[in-house]
């Protein structure tokens, strides 16, 4: 179980050193628009098909049903 824990610990750290690494070299980059929310890169795909967008699908999928929460509540 320890040795599992462990297992799991070093997991999270490599991802987290990962998105922190990408993270500083997609700001580094231009051209590389990363998420305002999250930080990652948005997928090129993304931004061929939304040039303007500033989040990745998913944060913008949460933003969006926030301001639906606090906007449009019955409608
Ligand atoms: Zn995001």
């Amino acid at each position: 179980m320890t040795d599992f824990m462990d297992r799991a610990q070093a997991l999270e750290q490599r991802l987290r050193d990962q998105a922190l690494t990408v993270t500083t070299e997609g700001l580094a980059l231009p051209g590389l628009t990363v998420c305002e929310d999250c930080g990652f890169p948005i997928s090129a795909a993304r931004l061929e098909a939304l040039p303007s967008a500033r989040r990745c699908v998913p944060c913008q999928d949460q933003a969006e049903r926030l301001a639906r929460g606090y906007l449009g509540k019955g409608a």
